[in-house]
């Protein structure tokens, strides 16, 4: 499948993702003395500013001079959906006219960001509907990072030192495999944990992947993040079906990789996330090889009812064997826990992320627009 790459848009450069020692370069570039980089990161990632005039530490001339080369744009909100369950959901429109959808999830004593990574994705799991969208590209550290300040802007979480502040914590679970655009994603972590700007802490932040292997090393080394794997299957057989990227990387390659992350302990645990399908990986003989399996890994399981789409393949397991799952799991030693399905009622629960056009067809959506227009 190809990836492409975005267009830049002409113009106007943005400083959103920019590293810290990229926005040092654009400051010296601009002939302004070093000091003024940490000032222009404290009112980009503290401030939450987007308004050059509004920066006061900054001299006239140089906010002119900025304002005139640079933006701090975020990605354009298409939709904004607000659950009943409080869940919220953004389908986000990047400068190619791309779109990747975000989600906020609070809970009592949290408030979680799920981000994307990718428009669309490259994986094709069966159960997932993301990996039914064609166009795939990666997003940028500007994207990412973008993702956190629109939501933030939205949730009125400025500025980050704000104590009461609504998003806690942030989790690479939507659309996109974190780890095939590792270097954007490394570059956004850097500024999203960031302690002078937006100040998520490394423990905060989960990674979600399929199981890139080669990449899972380097991430925990580089990153320091949580890792979650989808493991969804315990053979090779049935994971090789649902998750195809199982072929290259199998379970035991896996699992040696989970082994060897660092900094993983019995208080920092890999998140083993299984989907529990009905009739396909969800019986108790599945748990008990689930036990087998991890025996040995500081693991969690989180068991995710399936989430069904238009025209899924699967159904969910029922709720009596999900309990029935869960209970062997933990009384082999494990800790599992359910994961309470949110927002379902704006397709915003796991793997239901897929953007609006691909939905809808770009075709199909350049007739509604063209329509839209027509009538205005
Ligand atoms: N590519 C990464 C992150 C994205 S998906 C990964 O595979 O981990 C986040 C989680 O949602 C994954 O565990 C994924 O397998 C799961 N998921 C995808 N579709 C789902 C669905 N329809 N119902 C429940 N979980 C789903």
């Amino acid at each position: 499948m190809t990836v492409i790459t975005p267009e830049t848009p002409s113009g106007l450069t943005g400083l959103v993702g920019l590293s810290r020692d990229e926005l040092k370069d654009s400051v010296a570039a601009a002939g302004e003395p070093a000091f003024r980089a940490k000032q222009l990161w404290h009112w980009l990632y503290c401030r939450g500013e987007t308004d050059f005039a509004e920066m006061t530490t900054l001299s006239k001339d140089y906010r002119a001079r900025l304002a005139a080369a640079h933006t701090v744009d975020r990605p354009e909100v298409v939709r904004d959906q607000l659950s009943t369950d409080g869940t919220r959901k953004w389908l986000f429109r990047f400068d190619d006219g791309q779109e990747a959808e975000t989600v906020f999830i609070p809970e009592s004593d949290r408030g979680t960001l799920c981000i994307s990574s990718q428009v669309g994705c490259t994986l094709t799991c069966r159960f997932c509907h993301t990996g039914t969208q064609k166009l795939v590209r990666n997003l940028t550290p500007g994207e990412i990072v973008g993702q956190v300040l629109s939501a933030r802007d939205h949730l009125g979480d400025w500025p980050s030192a704000k104590p009461d502040r609504k998003i806690t914590n942030l989790v690479f679970m939507g659309m996109g495999e974190p780890l095939y655009n590792y270097e954007n994603v490394r570059t956004s972590i850097g500024i999203i944990t960031d302690n002078e700007g937006i100040a998520i802490s490394r423990r905060k932040i989960t990674l979600s992947t399929a199981g890139v292997v080669p990449m899972i090393e380097r991430c925990g080394e580089e990153t320091g993040v949580n890792l979650a794997v989808s493991l969804h299957a315990v053979t090779d057989e049935l994971r090789d079906d649902i998750v195809p990227v199982n072929k290259k990387y199998p379970i035991s390659d896996l699992l040696e990789a989970c082994r060897a992350y660092p900094g993983v302990n019995n208080a920092r645990r890999i998140t083993f996330e299984y989907v529990m399908l009905k009739g396909v990986n969800d019986s108790q003989a599945d748990a008990k090889e689930l036990i087998r399996v991890l025996k040995g890994i500081p693991a969690k399981v989180n068991l995710i009812p399936f989430n069904p789409w238009p025209g899924a393949p699967y159904l969910c397991s029922a709720p009596d064997v999900v309990d029935a799952f869960a209970t062997t799991v933990n009384a082999g030693g494990l800790i599992g826990t359910v994961r309470t399905p949110r927002g379902q009622d704006i397709l915003a629960a796991c793997g239901q992320l897929k953007s609006e056009s691909q939905r809808l067809g770009i075709r199909e959506r350049r007739l509604q627009e063209a329509a839209a227009r027509a009538a205005t």
